[in-house]
């Protein structure tokens, strides 16, 4: 059987179902790698230079812990999911570059997932990533099909039932399950709506940010330690978060652009008590991006919003003492309303 390691970074937090249903409908057996350690993070930094973002650190660290347990690893190239809309150059290059800075890694599984070049040479890349597990054209058709309806379940749950997704990911059924996940239930709501009595915080911003708890210093748990529900882009639907993306920033020119842009616009309009905006030091897109939900909400003055910097050396100390002044001036802001 052939074993291909996933590293628990970057895309895996959107696509884990996806690729894991897809893998083993084809006979293989996933690998996933640990949650993010403070090793891990130093191991993946070390082969990067100083200014390289964080998440791609933190991936070559999953990466690294990888080597040894399995046979191929697994790193698409996604380069458009839209016509004329384009990921971050990290992820363009991301097979390349953890060939060229991990000499030691198993080979990588690389497909080119470009529907800027249309659906054709999409459909020739999964048939040439299948022909690693089966000659069987018909048989890579079928993985292909049950691993995107993998997906589009899984994105319906969030935003049909106001899940995160490692909520998600612990309710869909066990063939999706990602083995080793030590996230617990992050929001005890059952619908995405804010309710009036709580106090409602949305978060904004990657996946690889709001999930990573090391990475985020538990920033989930933490809100609804404080009594607070927390609300994810997650919860809202791709129509939901695409719309509000264009209505604020026309057409976007980077894909996952709607997890900041449109989630703050939805959220804003939804009337939360506050936002919080998660991105990474050194993320050209994101500082953009977050600088518009910013702007947007100084406008409309109606939600208090803060950005929170995330880079190996954020102290904990210094992020809950924002985190506490964030919430107190929220808090008495709604008292000053009742
Ligand atoms: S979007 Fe930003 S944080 Fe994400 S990989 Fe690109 S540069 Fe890094």
């Amino acid at each position: 059987m052939i074993n291909v390691g996933i590293p628990r970074a970057l895309l895996y937090y959107q696509y884990f179902p996806m690729w894991k249903t897809f893998f083993e409908e084809l006979g293989g057996e996933v690998v996933v790698s640990p949650p993010t350690t403070k090793a891990m993070i130093a191991s993946g930094a070390s082969r990067v230079v100083a200014d390289t973002c964080l998440p791609v650190k933190v991936f070559l660290g999953h990466v690294l812990s990888l080597v040894g347990k399995c046979d191929y690893i697994f790193i698409p190239a996604i380069r458009s999911l839209k016509s004329k809309i384009y990921n971050c150059s990290k992820f363009l290059g991301l097979p390349d570059m953890t060939r060229a800075v991990i000499t030691e890694c198993p080979p990588v599984l690389d497909p080119d997932v470009d529907i800027d070049k249309g659906m054709k040479t999409l459909y020739r890349a999964i048939n040439r990533l299948g022909r690693y597990f089966t000659r069987d054209r018909a048989k890579v058709k079928r993985a292909s099909l049950d691993a995107w309806q993998a997906h589009l379940d899984y994105r319906q749950l969030m935003s049909n039932h106001g899940l995160t997704l490692p909520q998600a990911m612990e309710t869909i059924p066990g063939k999706y399950k990602s083995e080793g996940s030590n996230l617990k239930k992050a929001t005890g709501n059952d619908s995405g709506n804010p309710a009036s009595t709580q106090t409602n915080i949305a978060l904004i911003g990657h996946p690889y940010l709001l999930y990573d708890e090391y990475l985020n210093h538990r920033l989930i748990h933490r809100l609804e330690e404080a009594g607070n529900k927390v609300l994810t882009p997650e919860m809202l639907t791709i129509d939901e978060l695409e719309s509000a993306s264009v209505k604020v920033a026309g057409t976007t020119y980077w894909t996952y652009g709607e997890e900041v842009v449109g989630a703050g616009e939805c959220y804003l309009q939804d009337g939360v008590d506050g936002i919080i905006g998660l991105l990474a030091f050194g993320c050209g897109p994101d500082s953009m991006m977050m600088e518009m939900v910013r702007r947007r909400a100084n406008s409309l003055r109606t939600t208090p919003f803060m950005n929170l910097v995330l880079e190996e050396h954020t102290a904990e100390t210094g992020m809950i003492t924002r985190l506490e002044a964030f919430l107190d001036m929220i808090n008495r802001k709604k008292r000053g309303r009742q």
